[in-house]
């Protein structure tokens, strides 16, 4: 379920806002968020349960799962249940798994 097909930025945030930005980003400063809490708000009244439903995803099926096994997340390897980005799992295991009897 991976979005393969290339978005290329075309100068101007993609929130809609108009405003000019360098060219390579697709927002300006924050406005990604903005943008996302917009698109949340007009097709999934708000809600993250609506918006797992509405891709099929719930208490049975795991959007988790899905994002190991399509989305190229990793599942903590100390074996806590973690899951995330690569970066993020990276980042937990130093937090979580390491430096405590240091
Ligand atoms: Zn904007
Ligand atoms: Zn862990």
């Amino acid at each position: 379920m991976t979005s393969n097909h290339r978005l290329i930025p075309n100068g101007f945030c993609w929130c809609g806002c108009g405003r000019e930005i360098t060219l390579g980003k697709f927002f300006a400063q924050g406005h990604d968020k903005v943008a996302e809490a917009a698109l949340m708000a007009v097709r999934y009244e708000a809600s993250v349960p609506r918006l797992l439903a509405e891709h099929g995803f719930g208490p049975d099926k795991s959007v988790t799962d899905a994002a190991v096994n399509e989305g190229g997340w990793e599942k903590c390897p100390r074996g806590c249940g973690y899951v995330g980005a690569p970066a993020s799992v990276t980042n937990h295991i130093r937090k979580h798994h390491t430096n405590k009897e240091s």
